[in-house]
């Protein structure tokens, strides 16, 4: 789907409502890491600089919808935003009253969007009012882009126009390179806790990979399906039927989602516990799998230096805590030194890439957690279909 962006509209003197994702940690009135802000000023500036009247929109944490919460105004985000702009932007808190639209090649930013009732259930009422401030509706902000709510989706279907912002724009064409037209082979690594959140994910890509590999949680889950002990790891035991025909399945596709032949294990999940190496068959009812092997690592890591694309969600161990790391480590350099085009996402996983420092090798780096889940299990983003009417 090619959807329609900035280089298809005028935007000289327009009043062009742009929602981002500026939803950044704040503490005690100051902002923790500001990748997000950073990333929306390219966006910002575009607009400024081709004499639109910009007026952002975002959510800031989860406050209680129908009034203002001063515990999440978007006060510091704008007086951050202004520093990196060079210029002020003012917030506006009532924005819905539609009489604050700056001059051409100004900024305001709308008080958080969550303060409105029903911009979560996607009210088609508030809907329109948004929608009657702008010329152009430009959705920029992928990580929001799975929910239908009103700031993101209903805004779009009232709007004059409505177009993909290049943030929005650039991320779905990385991922649509990596899952549409790969190049091969193409391997994905499903980790992380549970196999219950990912289900739908691992069931799409068993059809879509040449090899998908499983770790975490999820491993341990497949390891079970394979007939091995699992001792007190964390499984799902409702799931190791799943497990059990996705493996069947890549087998009867010529695949195959191979389970680690060595773990790591402990007697319990801490920062003391005393790790050790087992063959996978080998793991006493007392343990518990905590991370793969160096034997699977390294075996691993090989397959991804092979490959032609890599998609990474999740980590393959408890990489929180070091003696439980290795194999996430030895995963995130494999996938930096590999010369395949290589996408990670998912929270966790962004922890572990920074923790690893390879975030400017591998070749994007993708910012929703939930809209990444969602893209992988093959689901037409709502807000991104909209743009498509
Ligand atoms: P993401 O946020 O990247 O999608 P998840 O939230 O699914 O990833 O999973 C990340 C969590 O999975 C991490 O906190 C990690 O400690 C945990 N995890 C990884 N391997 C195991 C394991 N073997 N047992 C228990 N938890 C695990
Ligand atoms: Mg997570």
């Amino acid at each position: 789907m090619a959807v329609r962006t900035l280089d298809d509209v005028t935007l000289d003197g327009q009043r062009v409502l742009v929602r981002e994702d500026l939803n950044v940690p704040i503490k005690d009135g100051r902002i923790g890491d500001e990748a997000r802000l950073r990333a929306a000023l390219p966006t910002l500036r575009r607009l400024m600089d081709a004499g639109a009247r910009v007026m952002v929109m975002s959510h800031l944490g989860r406050p209680k919808a129908g009034a203002f919460d001063p515990e999440a105004s978007m006060a510091p985000v704008a007086a951050r935003l202004g520093e990196l702009l060079d210029c002020p932007v003012p917030v506006v808190r009532d924005w819905l009253e539609g009489d604050t639209v700056p001059a051409p090649g100004g900024i305001v930013l709308c008080e958080n969007v969550r303060f409105n009732a029903g911009e979560t259930d996607n009210d088609e009422a508030l809907s329109r009012r948004m929608a009657a401030l702008c010329d152009l509706f430009v959705m920029d902000a992928f990580g929001t882009a799975h929910r239908a709510q009103a700031s993101t989706h209903g805004v779009a279907r009232f709007a004059p126009d409505a177009v993909a912002g290049p943030l929005l724009a650039a991320e779905l064409e990385a991922l649509g390179k990596a899952l549409k037209s790969p190049d091969r082979p193409l391997v994905a690594i499903i980790g992380g806790s549970k196999v219950s959140s990912k289900v739908t994910v691992l069931e799409q890509l068993t059809d879509r990979v040449d090899q998908l590999i499983v770790g975490g949680g999820i491993a341990n889950t497949f390891i079970a399906a394979a007939g091995h002990g699992v001792g007190k790891s964390l499984i799902e035991a409702d799931f190791v039927d799943t497990a059990r025909s996705l493996m069947d399945k890549a087998r009867a596709a010529g695949g195959e989602i191979p389970i680690p032949e060595d773990v790591i294990v402990a007697d319990e999940l801490s920062d003391s516990a005393e790790a050790r190496v087992r063959d996978v068959d080998a793991v006493a009812d007392s343990e518990m799998i905590l991370d793969v092997g160096p034997k699977t690592a390294a075996a691993y890591a090989e397959r991804l230096r092979q490959a032609g694309t890599v998609v990474w969600n999740g980590p393959v161990g408890v990489f929180e805590i070091d003696a439980f790391s290795a194999g996430t480590r030895a995963l995130a350099g494999a996938i930096a030194e590999s010369a395949a085009f290589s996408i990670a996402g998912g929270g966790d996983t962004l922890a572990a890439v920074a923790k690893y420092g390879v975030e400017d090798r591998i070749s994007y780096i993708s910012t929703g957690g939930g809209a990444f889940l969602e893209f992988l299990e093959g689901r037409e983003l709502p807000a991104v279909a909209v743009l498509d009417r």
